[in-house]
């Protein structure tokens, strides 16, 4: 089968990380793989470069997003007579209705709680929904699950790819090219990030052990080519998965040493892992803190030793694991 066409148009976004790309599938369909932010700079790079490649918007017959974070999907009501196509663990951040917001600062005001963290950083729940504001509120049209073959595209199919986000979807080409999404960044480690869990009395999802899955799978298809959400096209991936997986559990290794010496929240674990960065990225800290505690519990070197108040202090375990 030969390669098939794809199109990586690059959109500037309002939040740290910088630019995003988005991809254009053409074949039997014309398909948007993620949007951009809904910015008027966002809106209007999208418009220039599809120009430049001899499409206007409506040409676009369907979107596929590879996860509902505002760099990448905030577009959807602008493309608004395109098929949308997500995976259905993103459709509550897409639709954003009162009871799911609800639920989410319900969720972040006990989360935040149990890490310890003091009453002041509380204004972080509002901070998180402030970059909603960049995205449309759409439900899909049809949910992607893993294995389902991309509609309009020969070869194409989904994997599930969770961690960075809850409902992160890959596709995955017969060729051995993958269009990656957050899944895999070069120049950064992709962040897996709190969300809150899918019910009531569900417990939360486990994201750094959902995503160390994600990449283990990535890894075992060994792409050719990932064309990533952010920063260069990656070869070697392969390669480059292996060194991050390595460096995570480094990492965790580093907070049970600190827990041997003194057992601590997650929020006390965080201000010494980010010293200069956890004021400013409070948000992104606190997930990668969190995500080496639910690492180690997994892995039965730690374990939920005390409460202060509603803060859950960790510990070392004591016996040498072998
Ligand atoms: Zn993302
Ligand atoms: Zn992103």
């Amino acid at each position: 089968m030969k390669d098939p066409v794809i199109h990586q148009l690059t959109i500037p976004t309002p939040f740290a990380v910088g630019d995003v790309h988005t991809y254009l599938l053409v074949d039997d369909a014309v398909t948007l793989i993620d949007t951009g932010p809904d910015t008027a700079e966002g809106k209007g790079t999208l418009i220039k470069k599809l120009n430049e490649i001899g499409f206007q918007p409506e040409d676009i017959d369907q979107i596929v997003l590879t996860h509902h974070h505002p760099d990448h999907a905030g577009l959807t009501e602008f493309f608004g007579d395109a098929k949308l196509f997500a995976h259905k663990d993103s459709e509550r951040f897409l639709v954003r209705n009162d009871s799911f917001m609800n639920m989410h600062d319900f969720f972040y005001n006990e989360f935040f709680k149990q890490a310890g963290l003091p009453e002041p950083y509380f204004i972080l729940i509002e901070k998180m929904k402030e970059t909603l504001s960049v995205m449309g509120k759409r439900p899909a049209d049809e949910y992607l699950a893993d294995g389902d073959l991309l509609p309009g595209h020969q070869g194409w199919r989904v994997m599930e790819s969770h961690g960075h986000s809850q409902g992160h979807i890959s596709l995955i080409h017969e060729n051995g090219m993958v269009i990656g999404g957050d899944l895999l960044i070069r120049h950064i480690s992709s962040n897996p990030l709190i969300e809150p869990p899918f019910g009531i009395n569900q417990p939360r999802p486990l994201p750094q052990l959902q995503y160390n899955e994600s990449l283990k799978k990535l890894a075992a298809l060994n792409p050719t080519v990932v064309y990533p959400g952010h920063g260069e096209v990656i070869v070697q991936a392969a390669a480059l998965i292996s060194e991050r997986l390595i460096k995570q559990a480094e990492r965790a290794g580093y907070v049970k040493s600190l827990l041997q010496q003194k057992e601590a929240t997650v929020f006390e674990l965080c201000t010494q892992l980010f010293p200069k960065i956890y004021k400013k990225q409070l948000g992104l800290t606190l997930s990668e803190t969190q995500g080496q505690i639910d690492y180690l519990m997994a892995e039965g070197e730690i374990r939920a030793a005390d409460m202060s108040g509603s803060a859950v202090i960790y510990k070392a375990e004591s016996g040498v694991k072998l």
